[in-house]
Order: structure tokens, then C-alpha cells, then sequence
């Protein structure tokens, strides 16, 4: 069955029951003219919104409905997370061509929903769309008032902190795309999985505000040079990064060691990981590293903030001098402030 046979109240029906009956803080949810949340004036309201277009952001025959779905909403909720707030409530947006299969879209607002259990799907729009998919998602989330994490929060001589693998994703995405392949199944699956389902870094983003541990993060969206650069350019501070530090998975390795590539290539350079950078004065260290055992969370110290602008990269003590041949000259600009 084709989403023209239904139109679009058929559609809308099949999603708001997939999403349920919205419950408290959300008073009204999706059927009504808008949303309405009821906000404690203790919070901050925290949004975000992105956009992807099929044929720019994702290939259709390359991702299943599901995985797409839970991507597009996963993305939104690493922003939250990066902000250190909770999120609440998300809306839909969709354009569809009048050919999609209404299985497609089941499976789409399957995966959706997947990536935030709890937070509740309450309004959106959708129309017909002549070419593709378009993909508009924002998310609404709450953080106690006045502490959010911000990009320019930073200060000189914090030490920079790295919450889960990078390089994954990117490695994921050139096997996809036929450039690269795995040396096994499992291998394949992981990094195509991290592509495909990125897990956003809710629980270290609440910690860290809640605990008061660090008060400057961003998620890895765009890969740990590109994003950290947004933070030493909004604070107005430099950054010393030890490469050996940054975190790898062990698929990651293996799958650069079977194609004869670094795999630093993915890991400084590859966006869409979807972990968080965060920095932490020295005397909150402590507090940290004991909360980071006690809670069973993986984040590693890799660099140190310095009022000397600029990013410096060493490895094993000496300088390490990007490659040329791994392209990173489009984002050059950025890491280099
Ligand atoms: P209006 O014409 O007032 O904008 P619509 O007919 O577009 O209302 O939508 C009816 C209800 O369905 C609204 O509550 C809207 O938020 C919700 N809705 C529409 N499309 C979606 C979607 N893709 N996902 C979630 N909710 C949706
Ligand atoms: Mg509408």
C-alpha cells in the first residue's frame, strides 16, 4: 500500500498511534492545533532542529526506513545531550513522495521512536514531496536554569575530555560506500551499526551539568578536530591533543589495519560519531574520574586547553603533522583558528 491511498490524515493516524498517548510534562500531543508542554520555571528550555534530504544526507537503497528513522532523531538527541539537558519532547517533520510504501513509513517512525524511549513524538507536519525524502526533526529538552554546557565556556589549562570511540561512523561509511571493506562479518556490522544507530552521550552530558564537572561541551558531529575548533574559537582558547589518546575501537583498528590506512584518518578527521568532547578544570578531575567508575562510563582525558591559539597535535611527544593526502584541507580553517 502506497501513502497515496491513505493521504495524509491516514498517515498522520498510523503515526500518532505508533507514538502513543503523551503523558506529563506534555498536556497536548499530536491532533490538536499545536503542542503544549507545561516548562518548571526552575529549567531552561532547551531546542534543536536538523534537516536531511535524501540524496545529500542519506541514499534511500543504502538505509533501511528504521535505521534512518532512528539516525534523524538520534542526531537531535546528542545535541541535548551535548548541551547537558534531558530531552522531553520531539516533532516530525516529513515530505514524502505520493509513492512511498506506508511500510516504509511505519518502519521510519519505528526507529524514530527506538532512539529516545521516553521522549514523546508530539506534533510534526507532512506533506508530498515531488523528488525524495526530506527529514525535519526538533527536539525540546529541559536543563536546570542558567547551566547549560556551552561551546565558548572553556578556559585556558582545563583538560579536554573524549566520551566514547570516534571513527567508527566514518570507517562504517566507507564500507557503504564501496570504498573500503571489512576483513570480517561482525567487523562490518559494528562500524556500519555506529553509521547507522549512533548512541548519543545522554547520560556523561546530565552528569556533567548536574554534577557541576565541566560547564563547556559539543558532540562529535562533525569530527574531533572540526568540533573541538568550534570550542577553542567560540572560548577563545587553543588545544594540545595527544593522538595516541584519542579512543579507538578495536574493530576500528582492525579494519585499518586490513585496508593498510591509519586509523587516525577516521578518528581526528570522520564527523557523525556522536560523542562528546567536553573540558574540565583540574580541580573537578577527582570528582570525575570517580563518578566515571562508579557509573561504568568510558571517557578519557586526550588533550589540555592553552591560551596559545591554535590546535597542536603530538604523538608520543613529538609533532604530528596531518597527512595531506587524507583531504582534510576543507576543514582546515576551522581546527586552525
Ligand atoms: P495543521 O493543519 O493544524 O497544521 P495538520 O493536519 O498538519 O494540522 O496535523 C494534524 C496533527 O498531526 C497536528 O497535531 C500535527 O502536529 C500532527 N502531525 C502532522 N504530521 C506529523 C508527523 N509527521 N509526525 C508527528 N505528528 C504530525
Ligand atoms: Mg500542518
Amino acid at each position: 500500500m502506497k501513502i497515496s491511498d491513505i493521504g495524509e490524515f491516514g498517515l498522520i493516524d498510523i503515526i500518532e498511534s505508533r507514538a502513543g498517548r503523551s503523558s506529563y510534562p506534555v498536556l497536548i500531543g499530536i491532533g490538536d492545533d499545536a503542542s503544549v508542554l507545561d516548562v518548571d520555571p526552575r529549567d531552561d528550555v532547551v531546542t534543536t532542529t536538523d534537516m536531511l534530504v535524501e540524496g545529500i544526507h542519506f541514499l534511500l537503497d543504502k538505509t533501511p526506513p528504521a535505521d534512518l528513522g532512528f539516525k534523524s532523531h538520534a542526531v537531535n538527541l546528542s545535541d541535548i545531550a551535548s548541551m547537558g539537558a534531558i530531552p522531553v519532547q520531539s516533532f516530525l517533520s516529513l515530505g514524502l513522495p505520493p509513492g512511498t510504501e506506508v511500510s516504509q513509513v511505519e518502519e521510519f517512525i519505528d526507529g524514530f521512536l527506538e532512539a529516545g524511549p521516553g521522549v514523546q513524538l508530539s506534533g510534526g507536519d507532512t506533506v508530498s514531496s515531488p523528488s525524495g525524502w526530506l527529514i525535519s526533526v526538533t527536539v525540546i529538552g529541559k536543563a536546570p536554569s542558567g547551566k547549560v554546557l556551552r561551546r565558548d565556556a572553556a578556559r585556558p589549562g582545563e583538560t579536554i575530555w573524549l566520551c566514547g570511540p570516534v571513527g567508527d561512523s566514518a570507517a562504517g561509511l566507507a564500507l557503504l560506500s564501496g570504498q573500503m571493506s571489512a576483513s570480517d562479518e561482525n567487523q562490518a556490522r559494528f562500524l556500519v551499526e555506529k553509521h547507522n544507530r549512533p548512541r548519543p552521550q545522554m547520560r556523561m552530558g546530565r552528569i556533567l551539568l548536574q554534577s557541576d564537572i565541566s560547564r563547556c561541551a559539543i558532540d562529535v558531529s562533525d569530527g574531533l578536530l572540526q568540533d573541538l575548533g568550534h570550542i577553542c574559537r567560540r572560548s577563545d582558547v587553543g588545544a594540545d591533543i595527544a593522538v595516541e589518546d584519542v579512543p579507538l575501537s578495536p574493530q576500528l583498528r582492525e579494519f585499518a589495519r586490513f585496508n593498510g590506512a591509519d586509523p587516525l584518518r577516521w578518528a581526528l578527521g570522520g564527523g557523525e560519531d556522536y560523542s562528546l568532547i567536553f573540558t574540565v578544570s583540574p580541580e573537578r578531575e577527582d570528582l570525575l574520574r570517580r563518578i566515571l567508575e562508579q557509573e561504568g562510563i568510558g571517557a578519557v582525558p586526550v588533550g589540555r586547553t592553552s591560551e596559545e591559539r591554535g590546535i597542536r597535535l603530538t604523538q608520543g611527544g613529538q609533532p604530528f603533522k596531518l597527512p595531506e593526502h587524507w583531504g582534510y584541507n576543507h576543514f582546515r580553517k576551522d581546527p586552525h583558528p
